[in-house]
């Protein structure tokens, strides 16, 4: 079928950097199904698989604003040691998942200084020109229930009697 409105489109991608690097692949493992139009991906991949049909191939390349956005010197801060009870030893380059005001955000370690540590809020590809190569794998209808969720449900994501928003 055809991807037409809110279907459950499965995709393989090789994501690389602009320098040529890869940086994620679902190649080897299960693809990534995602729920179109829901914003459960980066907008410029949504968009570049807006009419696409299973089998298609295609080279997508995507600028910073319409992958993970702009790196936002806000985003740094410098935090007390405090901030990271029960963890022993912090390293330059640890991530933790952190609660923010728009939902759970991925911080990294920038800078150890005693008791101090600077963090770094932006998204680890923020800032980034991303290029995804992807193949359409499967297109199927979402069901109801999905597209109230605004996501899929995948055998091993949740069941029925998910309850959350
Ligand atoms: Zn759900």
């Amino acid at each position: 079928m055809k991807n037409t409105e809110n279907p459950v489109v499965s995709i393989h991608y090789t994501l690389t950097n602009k320098a040529g690097e890869k940086l994620d692949s679902s190649i080897g493992a299960e693809p990534l199904s995602y729920l179109h139009g829901a914003g459960n991906i980066i907008p410029g991949l949504e968009n570049a698989l807006s009419d696409v049909s299973v089998g298609d191939k295609l080279t997508v390349t995507i600028e910073a604003a319409d992958a993970y956005g702009e790196r936002n010197e806000e985003q740094i801060q410098t935090v007390s040691k405090e901030m990271f009870q029960g963890i022993d030893n912090i390293t330059v380059g640890m991530q933790f998942q952190a609660d923010s005001s728009n939902g759970p955000a991925i911080v990294t370690i920038k800078k150890v200084e005693g008791d101090n540590i600077t963090i770094d809020g932006n998204h680890p590809l923020a800032g980034e020109q991303l290029t995804f190569d992807v193949e359409v794998m499967d297109i199927r209808p979402a069901t109801e229930t999905e597209m109230e969720h605004g996501h899929i449900h995948g055998e091993h994501v949740h069941g029925e009697d998910c309850n959350h928003d």
